[in-house]
């Protein structure tokens, strides 16, 4: 062969190999190679290896409903970044007070959330997933003229049995920050319960591996807490989680920086005093048990009139 002929065959090749790399699925960077290291019997074959080598590639038939979840909600005009409020929910269920008033604090009555759902709806709200949101804040996306994100912690059992078929009624979105050494255990979802929120629109997070202080670890035991969670719940759901909320609401400087790194596009906090800016430290609004509709209402309306 005529070194001429060989050096058109290779040109040939790598530009076969361009058009195909441009046209794959794009990988998204969940955890430090190290950390998915660790993920064991979470990984299918072919994500294994993918996980090896640091991407994670997820499987094609979900891109298509996250695409579509991803412009539901109505743009705001070019240019102009309204204030997303961000719900924090816990659970969806009866606590009696006096008997627990820390479970008390974190919980919201059916009736009281489907309330504030209706009110959400018929005054025009719509929701967006976090997912979402970090694409509006970051300027990678629209941003939605009149939205709230609603988000649920720690995976309880009554996100499922409670807040599912209620958000459904009025096809609205909310973001479901799962623990992922949690998964199965008794009062948490299991894998079943969390394809069902999948499959209906919802958008899944990570919570770290089991719910530590983020800011009391090892920089090792920091990455593996927040890369493996990430990388367990997306082998298993199959689409990328680039959602992640801080346990507790513990977070620093170096537990933003490995979130960041680690390749989630937002982070949640407990905080309510701060700016929509940073897409590592956003803040979120509180609903408990005693909060009243009325009071739900205002601090909505303080920056969605
Ligand atoms: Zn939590």
């Amino acid at each position: 062969m005529k070194v001429s002929t060989l050096i058109i065959v290779i040109a040939l090749i790598l530009t076969a190999v361009f058009i195909l790399l441009a046209e794959r699925e794009p990988a998204v960077r969940l955890a430090p190679a190290e950390a998915v290291l660790g993920l064991g019997g979470y990984a299918q074959p072919d994500q294994a290896e993918a996980a090896a080598s640091g991407d994670l590639v997820m499987q094609p038939g979900h891109a298509g409903r996250e695409e579509r979840a991803r412009n539901s909600f109505t743009p705001a005009p070019e240019g102009v970044r309204p204030h997303i409020p961000i719900l924090m929910y816990h659970y969806v269920r009866y606590v009696d007070r006096a008997v627990d008033p820390l479970g008390f604090g974190l919980s919201v009555t059916p009736e009281q959330f489907a309330a504030q759902l209706a009110w959400l709806h018929s005054n025009g709200y719509e929701t967006v997933s976090m997912a979402d949101v970090a694409r509006c804040i970051r300027g990678e996306g629209p941003c939605p003229a009149r939205a709230v994100a609603l988000t649920f912690d720690d995976g309880y059992l009554d996100a499922h049995t409670e807040a599912l078929p209620r958000l459904l009624v009025y096809g609205y979105t909310a973001t479901f920050y799962i623990v992922s050494d949690f998964v199965g255990r008794p009062g948490y979802m299991g894998w079943e319960e969390l394809r069902a929120l999948r499959d209906a629109g919802m958008e899944i997070g990570a919570h770290s591996v089991n719910h530590p202080d983020l800011t009391r670890m090892r920089l090792d035991e920091l990455r593996d807490q927040v890369g493996r969670s990430g990388a367990v719940l997306g082998a298993e759901l199959g689409q990328p989680i680039v959602s992640f909320c801080y346990p507790l609401g513990r977070y620093n400087d170096t537990v933003m920086a490995v979130t960041r790194e680690a390749g989630y596009l937002s982070a949640t906090t407990t905080r309510t005093d701060l700016s929509q800016h940073d897409p590592f430290a956003l803040p979120r609004l509180r609903i408990s048990g005693d909060t009243s509709q009325a009071r739900f209402e205002q601090m909505i309306t303080a920056y969605l009139p």
